[in-house]
């Protein structure tokens, strides 16, 4: 049914003017206008295969391991980037995370139907891995194809640059990163690192990196990975496929999504407008992007029906991957909350640490970008928006074995501003049995009663 032959198609096409088309391997980022460019699929030819054929097909190469469909997001090749030939794909096998019943959280918020979705169970450890694959896998391509690509760079909050130092590693592509000193987790900062990346430590943040790594992508012939590029996104809506297919092809009632750049929650919707279009589903979820309290941009202008867009400069906070005050993905984002149904909602630093360590303490082990999805959907389900029985999936971004930092300094009680309730520091004691049991049976006392 579906073979190599690039039957389907895809091109670079601007959000404001469908007339103006690029194909994917020109290095181009924006439109005539500077405006946003997307990937757009030639979809009558997608219709031709009904959507439980599509299903099938996708479900079948998930259990298999011909190059490279086992990746969850190559598995969709033809929904992703079609023509790329399979030799030039550059994959570490992303996707495929698990989606697990988070039941003990879940009761202790009042929800039965709680999931989460750990997209940090990955290659590197975060999302970034599903947009990277294919952008370093177009780059590998347009090389191939003797398009003149000296190297790869990103501005990154740290994901972004550990995704991209490692595949471009694996493709013996050279790689570049642009990080705000002082200002990401020590694991984040030694990935790019250990890969080889050309790694720059700017007195900066975020923004001003982007704005640094925009002039040489412009000026030095160096291609630009930051998810302004549109290919990104095309990976990364594959988590919305995969949460579907995850649940036997049923659509949950919401799901909520960490929002910085927000690239993510654009792709979160662009894979449920594919699914529509193409009958694998016939209900679109409703989405939550959660944004930390400090870096709110989207939230602000969803309290005005968006009618007004002000970039801020974000402020440190502890989910400092999403300290971003001039979002790229504005436009596509208010779009996607406003098909979805959706809402914005907004978290504070001790909301956000707290509901990690609460969750925690129920054996999940969160970042601190899903403690901001898990504080917002506490509040929802708090004033009634989220239903008790509503099936929800939070959005798990990265691996909180990335952020070990914040939650040593949580547990130790030194995260300034924040109580931290429920810290569970270390017993130092001698190594004297009777003093060990005489404070292990008290603890499981005070911790478990009697
Ligand atoms: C990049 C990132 C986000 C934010 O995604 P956007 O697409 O920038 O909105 C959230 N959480 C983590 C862990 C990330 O790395």
């Amino acid at each position: 049914m579906v073979d190599d032959k690039p039957r389907y198609r895809a091109w670079f096409e601007s959000l404001a003017n469908p007339a103006e088309r690029h194909p994917l391997d020109e290095v181009v980022y924006t439109d005539a206008e500077g405006g946003l460019l997307q990937v757009v699929h030639d979809m009558d030819e997608l219709r031709k295969t009904p959507g439980a054929e599509w299903k099938a097909l996708f479900e079948e190469r998930a259990h298999k391991n011909s190059w490279p469909y086992g990746s969850g997001v190559w598995g969709k090749k033809e929904w992703v980037l079609p023509e790329i030939d399979n030799e030039n794909v550059v994959s570490m096998y992303e996707g495929h995370t698990n989606l697990f019943w988070a039941e003990r959280y879940g009761r202790e918020l009042g929800l039965d139907d709680l999931w989460l979705k750990l997209c940090g169970n990955t290659h590197t450890g975060s999302f970034k891995d599903l947009g990277m694959t294919v952008l370093v896998s177009m780059v590998k391509e347009m090389i191939a194809r003797g398009k003149p690509v000296r190297a790869v760079a990103c501005a990154s909050t740290g994901d972004t640059s550990a995704a991209l130092a490692a595949y471009a590693a694996g493709a013996g592509i050279p790689a570049i990163v642009f990080l705000p000193r002082g200002k990401i987790s020590l694991a984040q900062l030694i990935q790019p690192v250990a890969n080889g990346a050309i790694v720059f430590a700017l007195d900066t943040d975020f923004d001003g990196c982007m704005e640094i790594v925009k002039q040489v992508a412009e000026r030095d012939g160096i291609y630009l990975a930051n998810s302004m590029n549109s290919l990104r996104i095309e990976g990364q809506k594959t988590v919305g496929i995969e949460i579907v297919q995850q649940f036997d092809w049923e659509v949950p009632d919401w799901i909520v999504i960490p929002g910085g750049n927000l690239g993510n929650v654009s792709a979160l919707a662009k894979g449920f407008d594919m699914m529509l279009e193409l009958g694998l589903v016939s209900r679109r979820p409703r989405i939550v992007c959660a944004q930390a309290e400090q870096a709110n941009p989207l939230y602000l202008a969803y309290q005005r029906d968006f009618r007004v867009f002000e970039p801020i400069a974000a402020r440190p906070t502890l989910a400092s991957a999403i300290q971003i005050g001039n979002p790229v993905s504005y436009r596509k984002a208010v779009d996607a909350i406003q098909r979805f149904d959706g809402i914005v909602e907004q978290a504070s630093e001790s909301e956000l640490a707290e509901a990690c360590a609460h969750a925690d303490r129920t054996g999940l082990f969160n970042c601190p970008h899903t403690g901001v999805a898990l504080a917002v959907t506490r509040k929802l389900v708090d004033d009634g928006r989220i239903k008790p029985s509503d099936r929800v999936v939070v959005i798990s971004t990265a691996h909180g074995l990335k952020f070990v930092d914040f939650k040593v300094r949580y547990h130790n009680m030194e995260l300034e501003g924040i109580q931290s309730e429920l810290p569970n520091p270390p017993i130092e004691l001698p190594a004297d049995y009777e003093r060990v049991r005489d404070t292990m049976l008290r603890e499981i006392e005070r911790r478990f009663g009697a």
